[in-house]
């Protein structure tokens, strides 16, 4: 048998959610060629693993990431290989930078998503994508980011940019209508673009208009979308956010099931973290949300007073809004620690700080707005599955400063589970086999003779991912070796190897 490498005497979870069982399993060029019992098979002349006391699972499907452009800069991918991540669905919450004209300070440049996959294929990165068409970006596009409703032509305009994306590979359709500029479009706005899908199996992927008090409608908003395109829809982050909507959780489980008998096929993601992570203006209430260039605004004078002045009313809690980074340099001190604590240090109150810092050139806030009891309660619904909401990022910490979530979540996910009483094989379940049928992902996401050899082995003990706000960018516990299209790609205990096979996945 002429075959590549030979993972003998693991335990194998197949994705499926099915019992693990032992096994040795042979891979071919990019494939699984053979699964059979421990030592039956004559491996002469294979190089062969040792995974006895280890298990092997498919390799996990990041179903909600950000790394359009990250993995194009950083294709080492550090943050995601080494969690045991082998693809990820980009260009989530409404923003795809696949799809619009692009230049890298190093001269490359990309005019649509045919042509970025090109780019992203000579850089050779060690992950797969897969890509979906943001909203955000198609207005922006067409017509810019001032808060006008879209006239005829332009959603005619947004429409074309979205069909040919989709007949390039791109896997569906996202919205961010809690951003700018998506918040500025009416459901019929959407609707209309996701009608694009009709008759596809591509889903719908929304960052919700709301996920506080509105949460319920704005789920009710999202069937309304769905229902005008495939019928498939996937909420981004599932969360109620904010201690006051954190008993609306049984309605929104109630308002999904009532979707899903409908004949809807709704599936969500979900971070195992307690902090969500976004940009620091998004503190910022009603009207002072739907101003585009907040930079512009908070140096005026006025303008600053006044905000500071609505921030006081609110009674933030600053305490539990963390800096990750704001692209500053002169900001290393800062970094991971919370307003309240930065506000101290500057000798200022937490409303001027917080407008100071959003001031700066990227603020990314991490804010403590969710509960242990529902983020489990979400996980373990049968139809929710493992998306980080993280991007690449590289160990070194070169860059911006991200949430822990970005190296951590999939070891995360499978700890926060076990320890909420959940089979080991149905965490895996939802870390492969659900993201890939929900995006489409053929022959990825089970362990099965002829499917792609993308594949985690894993010590299902030690897996976890224990960093902090303070140094996130650090690889997780437990992962001894990642093998993306049959090659190895990162290993435990050789941290800076590095694989090169993944690709960008078009999805037709
Ligand atoms: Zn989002």
């Amino acid at each position: 048998m002429s075959a590549s490498i030979a993972i003998c005497g693991s335990r194998i979870y197949d994705g499926s959610g099915s019992q693990p069982y032992f096994g040795d399993v042979v891979l071919e060029d990019n494939l699984i060629r053979k699964i059979s019992p421990p030592g039956q098979l004559n491996l002469t002349g294979v190089e062969k693993i040792d995974g006895r006391g280890l298990c092997l699972a498919p390799g996990f499907i990041d179903a909600h990431g950000h790394s359009d452009l990250p993995l194009v800069q950083y294709p080492r991918a550090d943050s995601r290989i080494s969690q045991g991540v082998t693809t990820e669905v980009c260009g989530n919450c409404g923003f795809s930078k696949t799809i619009a004209s692009t230049k890298l300070e190093d001269g490359c440049q990309w005019t649509d998503l045919a042509s970025y996959a090109e780019v992203l294929n000579r850089r050779q990165p060690a992950i797969n994508l897969v890509a979906l068409v943001g909203h955000s970006t198609l207005r922006t596009m067409v017509i810019g980011d001032q808060d006008v409703p879209a006239k005829p032509a332009d959603i005619e305009a947004m429409q074309k940019i979205l069909a040919r994306a989709l007949q390039q590979g791109a896997a569906g359709f996202s919205s961010g209508l809690w951003y700018i500029p998506g918040k500025f479009a009416d459901t019929a706005e959407v609707a209309a673009l996701n009608s694009v899908l009709k008759g596809t199996r591509k889903p719908y992927a929304t960052h919700l208009r709301d996920e506080q008090g509105e949460v319920v409608a704005a789920i009710e908003e999202a069937k309304t979308i769905a229902r005008a395109g495939s019928g498939i829809l996937q909420i981004s982050h599932l969360k109620t956010l904010g201690q006051p909507y954190w008993h609306l959780l049984d309605r929104i489980l109630d308002s999904i099931e009532a979707g899903r008998r409908e004949g809807l096929k709704i599936t969500a993601d979900r971070y195992p973290y307690l902090y969500n992570g976004t940009s620091l203006r998004m503190v910022l209430p009603p009207p002072l949300d739907r101003i585009p260039d907040i930079k512009a605004f908070l140096q005026n004078q006025d303008n600053l007073q006044e905000t500071i002045a609505t921030l006081q009313a609110l009674q933030l809690d600053w305490d539990g809004i963390v800096v990750a980074d704001t692209g500053e340099e002169r900001d290393h001190d800062i970094r991971g620690r919370s307003i309240k604590d930065i506000a101290a240090l500057w000798g200022q109150t937490p409303e001027q700080a917080c407008c100071e810092l959003m001031l700066r050139t990227y603020t990314f806030g991490l804010f403590r707005t969710m509960c242990q009891e529902n983020l489990e309660r979400i996980c373990r619904q049968e139809w929710v599955c493992a998306g980080s909401d993280g991007e690449v990022a590289n160990f070194n910490d070169q860059g911006r400063r991200r949430h822990p979530r970005a190296f951590g979540t999939f070891p995360r996910f499978f700890r926060t589970l076990i320890q909420a009483g959940c089979q080991p094989q149905e965490a895996i379940r939802k870390m492969t086999a659900l993201p890939a049928a929900v995006f489409n992902l053929r022959n990825r996401g089970l362990i099965k003779e002829k499917a792609i050899a993308d594949l985690v082995l894993f010590n299902e003990d030690k897996l976890d991912a224990k960093m902090d706000f303070l140094n996130p960018h650090q690889p997780a516990q437990g992962i001894e070796r990642v093998i993306v299209a049959g090659k190895t790609a990162f290993l435990a205990e050789n941290p800076e190897f590095r694989g090169n096979n993944g690709k960008f996945l078009q999805v037709l």
